[in-house]
């Protein structure tokens, strides 16, 4: 649990790589174009690609896009977080949840034209903002397909296929991300059957969504176009919502509150056909446990069944890098593949497929190239669903902890009796601590409520620095806030009993 780089203080680690750094970039410049070409400019690449020339390497990044920002700022987190925010405005105010706080609107209409301006203008303004960064810190961005074609060289492909640049390099970080998983069988033609990226630029609200996967994207985007008048239907082939690693009760819970918002699921369903006719598609379904056929129809079908390693292209197979089973990239601790100075790190290696999660990733492998400690515990990565009322948690969950035969006790809290959500009128949730019976440590921590998404944050430092619950529940926190629960299902998890219910 406890990391090799805390046994170096920030300043000390920092000292080190800043020493490491001016003497190796001098030595590296020499001899090669670049000290570092990292391939893709998502998350994990622009990040790594900055920390990098922050640390004085001579810095090559190649993105094959127009736009630089990857999956995360062009079809993911911040699109798909854009349209989640102003759908909610939306669904409150025809709803008439507005109303009810006495805010008279008036009659309510939808303009999906500037919905989806609001959400291409913050696209926009993040991937331009990613060039600024790249000439500030001094970043080279040069446009064009990445290939390794040697263990110190990398190809830049036009889009023709023609070479139109070769750099030769000290180390390379391959930064290529994923992409949508394709359902066998189905053709997804982005307009009647689509993927995440066609559900975030529908051109007409859907009378009807059929959704495959209840995972993140399929509650995510599905709450999206739910609030926007779209009777949305979900099949799951597992018998819970919200993917994998979310705790069970916490889901169940999830689920109740996604179904009172008008979300159909059908779990342990799985999809075995569909088929566009005309501007309808037909959705063949059948139960998982009983065996039960049925057609759904709809206008939208999102398919939305995980994402898989995105490697195109990239040469691995002729400089002799193997992918594993699923086609994600092999690395140890330090993220160097088979071939030490060819690195690879995000959504293209093993581990959770997220933003920061990538981002951490290309940070700790920069510095590692300049010989610092390199650490990330993926158990205190954190997770959230940013559905209204948003799902987070970090570490074990209690299914987790049974499987592991640990000792644990359980801390609860929910948010009817937390002062702030009494006040905005947005009770509904809980929170959920686990922690070590005999040490107190904290384990996992589990929330559903307006503002997990923020309050999950606290629980990840805890978890890195060891914090028993009673560290946190001494801790004092501002009232009225959300994250006063988080502090009570602390006490309830150390001392038996919170004091609000
Ligand atoms: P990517 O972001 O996929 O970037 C890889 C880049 O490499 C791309 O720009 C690609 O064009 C480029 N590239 C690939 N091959 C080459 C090559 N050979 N040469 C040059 N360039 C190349 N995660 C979260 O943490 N929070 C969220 O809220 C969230 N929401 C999401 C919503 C949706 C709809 C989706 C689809 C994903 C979401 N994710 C979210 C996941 C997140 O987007 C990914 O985990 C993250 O983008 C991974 O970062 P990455 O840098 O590894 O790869
Ligand atoms: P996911 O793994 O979260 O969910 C996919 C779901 O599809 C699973 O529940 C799976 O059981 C189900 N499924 C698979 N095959 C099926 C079938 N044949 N029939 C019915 N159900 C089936 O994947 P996703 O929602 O596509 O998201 C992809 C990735 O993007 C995830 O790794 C996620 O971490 C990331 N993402 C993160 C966020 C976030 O952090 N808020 C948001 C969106 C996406």
């Amino acid at each position: 649990m406890h990391s090799v780089s805390r046994l170096f203080t920030p300043s000390l680690r920092l000292a080190a790589v800043q020493n490491n750094a001016g003497a190796l970039s001098r030595f590296y410049s020499t001899q090669h174009d670049a000290d570092l070409v990292v391939i893709g400019s998502g998350p994990g690449g622009y990040v790594g690609a900055i920390k990098a020339a922050q640390l004085g390497m001579k810095t090559i990044c190649i993105e094959k896009n127009a736009t630089c920002g990857g999956t995360c700022l062009n079809v993911g987190c911040i699109p798909s977080k854009s349209l989640l925010h102003n759908s909610h405005y939306y669904h409150l105010a025809a709803s008439g949840e507005m109303a009810k706080r006495g805010i008279i609107t008036g009659e309510v209409k939808l303009d999906l034209g500037t919905l989806m301006e609001a959400k291409d203008n913050s696209v926009k303004a993040l991937t331009g903002g990613i060039k600024m960064l790249f000439k500030n810190n001094k970043v080279t961005h040069v446009e064009g397909h990445g290939k390794i074609t040697g263990q110190n060289e990398v190809s830049v492909l036009a889009k023709d296929g023609s070479v139109s640049d070769v750099i030769n390099t000290k180390n390379i970080m391959i930064a290529t991300g994923s992409e949508v998983t394709p359902f066998p069988g189905i053709e997804m033609d982005e307009e009647r059957i689509v993927s995440s990226t066609g559900a975030l630029s529908l051109k007409e609200v859907p009378k009807k969504m059929v959704l495959i996967g209840a995972g993140v994207i399929g509650v995510e985007l599905g709450s999206v176009w739910s609030r926007l008048g779209t009777e949305v239907t979900a099949i799951e082939f597992l018998g819970h919502v919200g993917g994998m690693g979310i705790d069970m009760e916490i889901s169940k819970n999830f689920q109740r509150i996604c179904q009172k918002q008008g979300l159909k699921f059908k779990l342990n369903t799985k999809v075995v056909s569909a088929r566009r006719e005309g501007d309808t598609v037909k959705v063949g379904v059948e139960g998982v446990k009983d065996g039960k056929t049925e057609e759904l129809e709809a206008d939208v079908l999102l398919v939305c069944v995980g994402r898989r390693p995105f490697t195109n292209n990239l040469g691995l197979e002729e400089i002799g890098i193997e992918k594993d089973e699923r086609g994600r990239i092999p690395v140890n601790s330090r993220f160097q593949t088979v071939i030490p100075n060819i690195y690879a790190i995000g959504d293209c290696i093993h581990g959770p497929m997220l933003a920061h999660k990538a981002e951490d990733e290309g940070i700790i492998a920069a510095e590692g190239m300049l010989g610092a400690p390199v650490h990330i515990d993926y158990n205190c990565v954190p997770s959230v669903i940013y559905t209204h009322p948003e799902v987070a948690w970090v570490g074990k969950s209690e299914e987790d902890l049974k499987s592991e035969g640990v000792e644990y006790a359980v801390g609860k809290f929910p948010l009817i009796a937390n002062s702030r959500a009494k006040t905005v009128g947005e009770t509904d949730g809980m929170v959920k601590i686990l922690s070590d019976k005999n040490t107190d440590k904290l384990l996992g921590a589990h929330i559903i409520g307006t503002g997990a998404g923020e309050m999950i944050n606290e629980a990840a430092l805890a978890m890195e620095y060891g914090a028993s619950c009673e560290d946190i529940a001494r801790v004092c926190h501002a009232h009225p806030t959300f994250s006063e629960a988080f502090r009570e299902g602390n006490i309830a998890a150390w001392q038996g009993k919170a004091i609000n219910c």
